[in-house]
C-alpha cells in the first residue's frame, strides 16, 4: 500500500459518503487527517476512537458561509503547523426545475455556486498561500463527470458549479507548478453515497443496462484515487483530471 506517513491532509465533507471512506484510507495509509464536518459532525468519534487525535483532528464549519473555508483551513494548519495535502470533497447537489420561483431558483443557484465553487476557490487560495511559505503541496478536487457531459435539467447548476471547479483545478496546476504545487481534479460519474442514493434507486434497472460495469462505483474508488494523488508520486500529471465513472462516459 502507498504509504502517506508523515503527511498532513485536510478533507472537506469528512461525514459521509466519499468524505467519510477517503479519511479513513487516509488515516490507514499513515496520513495525519484533518476531517472536516459540515452540519452532522456524525462518525467523529469512532474515528478518535480508532486513531486518536495525534492522528486525526476533527473542525466543524458551514462550508456555505463566506469566509469559513479560510478558517477552517488555517484550523488545520493550526493543528500541526502545516497541511501538506488540501482535499476539497463536500459539496452539494439540491435537485432544482427551471419552472421553480425565481427567488427560489437563485437561492438553490447561489448556496450550489458557494458550496461547490466559492469555497472550494477559497480553500484553494489559502492552500496557495500557505504553500508559497512551505515549498509546496498538493489540491485535490473532487468534481463531477458532469463538468464534461452536462447534467439532466434538475442538476444543471451542479454541472456548472463542477465545470468550474476542473478549470480553477487547471489554473492552479499550471500558474503554481513553480512554486512546488500539484493541482489535480477527480471526476466521478454515479458513486453509492447519500447524495446519490435516492436517484439510484429509483433508476436501478435503467442504471443496470446503461453503465458498462453494471452499477455505480463504490465510495473506495474514489478514496483511493485520493491516496494516489496525495503520495506525489507522479508530480507531471498535475493538471490532469482523474475519470471515475466505469467507462460510462469516456474522453
Ligand atoms: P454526500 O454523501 O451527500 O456528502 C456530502 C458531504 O459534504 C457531507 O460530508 C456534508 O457534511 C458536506 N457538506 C455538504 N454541504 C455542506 C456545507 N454547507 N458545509 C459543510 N459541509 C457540507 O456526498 P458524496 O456523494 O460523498 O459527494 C462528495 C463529493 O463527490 C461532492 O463534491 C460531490 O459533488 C462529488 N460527487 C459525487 C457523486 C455521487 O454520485 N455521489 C458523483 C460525482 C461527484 P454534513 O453532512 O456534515 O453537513
Amino acid at each position: 500500500m502507498t504509504t502517506l506517513a508523515g503527511k498532513v491532509v485536510f478533507v472537506t465533507g469528512a461525514s459521509r459518503g466519499i468524505g467519510a471512506v477517503t479519511t479513513r484510507i487516509l488515516l490507514e495509509a499513515g496520513a495525519s487527517v484533518v476531517a472536516h464536518f459540515g452540519r452532522t459532525g456524525q462518525g467523529t468519534e469512532m474515528l478518535l476512537e480508532t486513531f486518536g487525535p495525534d492522528r486525526m483532528h476533527p473542525v466543524h464549519g458551514d462550508l456555505a458561509r463566506v469566509g469559513e473555508a479560510t478558517r477552517l483551513f488555517q484550523e488545520a494548519v493550526a493543528w500541526k503547523g502545516r497541511v501538506d495535502v488540501l482535499v476539497n470533497n463536500a459539496g452539494i447537489a439540491p435537485p432544482l426545475n427551471i419552472d421553480a420561483p425565481l427567488d427560489k431558483w437563485s437561492e438553490v443557484w447561489a448556496e450550489t455556486l458557494h458550496v461547490n465553487l466559492l469555497s472550494v476557490a477559497e480553500s484553494c487560495r489559502a492552500a496557495l498561500l500557505h504553500y508559497g511559505e512551505h515549498g509546496g503541496g498538493i489540491i485535490i478536487n473532487i468534481a463531477s463527470r458532469s463538468a464534461f457531459r452536462g447534467d439532466n435539467p434538475d442538476a444543471m447548476h451542479y454541472a456548472a458549479s463542477k465545470g468550474a471547479v476542473i478549470t480553477l483545478t487547471k489554473s492552479i496546476a499550471r500558474g503554481f507548478a513553480g512554486q512546488g504545487v500539484l493541482a489535480y481534479s477527480v471526476a466521478p460519474g454515479w458513486v453509492k453515497t447519500e447524495m446519490a442514493e435516492a436517484y439510484l434507486a429509483e433508476h436501478a434497472e435503467e442504471l443496470r443496462r446503461e453503465l458498462p460495469m453494471g452499477q455505480a462505483a463504490p465510495p473506495e474508488d474514489v478514496a483511493n484515487t485520493v491516496v494516489f494523488l496525495a503520495s506525489g508520486m507522479v508530480p507531471h500529471m498535475t493538471g490532469a483530471t482523474l475519470d471515475i465513472n466505469g467507462a460510462s462516459y469516456v474522453r
